[in-house]
């Protein structure tokens, strides 16, 4: 008979177990800033643009980005021979997109930066909270999109149930520690004054105290129209709130 308690078929290997075991050198890249200092508060740093992002937000500034199987001039031995030569003089890497937690080499991508001694950011629409929440601990800064209110954010990113992941990615953000930004694109034409509320309310609601409200390609003819009472309401929700227009 059997010993029952030897196994001969492979223990299951988690996705998250799989993901940290990915090497870096899969990391398809789309492009790289070589300098920037607005996209990683308070640091000098370069930007590697990750290739694939599984949404379709109607106003995307990086469409061709979105095709994960897309060709690119970038490999990601190529970035880190550019991040060799600037050690000592960028303070961090920001891994941005598309979406970067969709590759599994992110996490090694990540370690192999900080072993070269950079500081660490994502910038993420917080689709795969699973992945968030692995990575979390090899991050300095996280900005993550909070795209629309729930009840409209899968309409925007055309993605069935992309709202709750986001949330769930929030929370496992704001329980982490980890500094962080959470951002809204808007215009009115997205969602009305009242909708933007709504979701700073429910932001307030969940802990957030760093939210940006970011200018959108606006629809000729539609101003950025917000009105200073509704501005002063939606600020004093947050201790650290920011709008950027172009
Ligand atoms: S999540 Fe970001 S990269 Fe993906 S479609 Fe939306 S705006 Fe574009």
């Amino acid at each position: 008979m059997p010993n029952s308690a030897v196994r001969t078929e492979s223990a299951p290997v988690s996705f998250a177990a799989r993901h940290a075991q990915a090497d870096a050198a899969g990391l398809r890249v789309g492009g790289l800033t070589r300098l920037t200092s607005i996209d990683f508060p308070g640091r000098l740093a370069a930007v590697v643009f990750c290739q694939g992002c599984p949404w379709r937000c109607g106003y995307c500034h990086n469409p061709d980005l979105l095709d994960a199987g897309a060709a690119t001039d970038w490999s990601w031995a190529q970035v880190l021979a550019f991040l060799r030569t600037r050690q000592g003089l960028l303070d961090g890497v920001v891994f941005s997109g598309g979406e970067p937690t969709l590759q599994a080499a992110l996490p090694s991508a990540l370690a192999a930066v900080r072993r070269l001694g950079f500081q660490t950011a994502l910038h993420t629409g917080g689709m795969y909270p699973e992945r968030l929440a692995a990575v979390l601990p090899l991050l300095d800064w996280v900005g993550l999109d909070i795209k629309a209110p729930l009840d409209r954010h899968d309409a925007l990113t055309g993605a069935p149930g992309s709202g709750l992941r986001t949330r769930d990615a929030l929370r496992a953000l704001l329980a982490s520690g980890v500094s962080y930004e959470c951002r809204t694109t808007w215009h009115p034409g997205l969602f009305g004054a009242d909708a933007l509320q709504a979701l700073a309310d429910e932001l307030a609601a969940l802990g957030v105290t760093h939210w940006a409200l970011q200018e959108c390609r606006v629809p000729e003819g539609m101003p950025f129209v917000i009105s200073s009472e509704q501005m002063t309401h939606l600020s004093a929700q947050f201790a650290n709130f920011a709008v950027r227009r172009a």
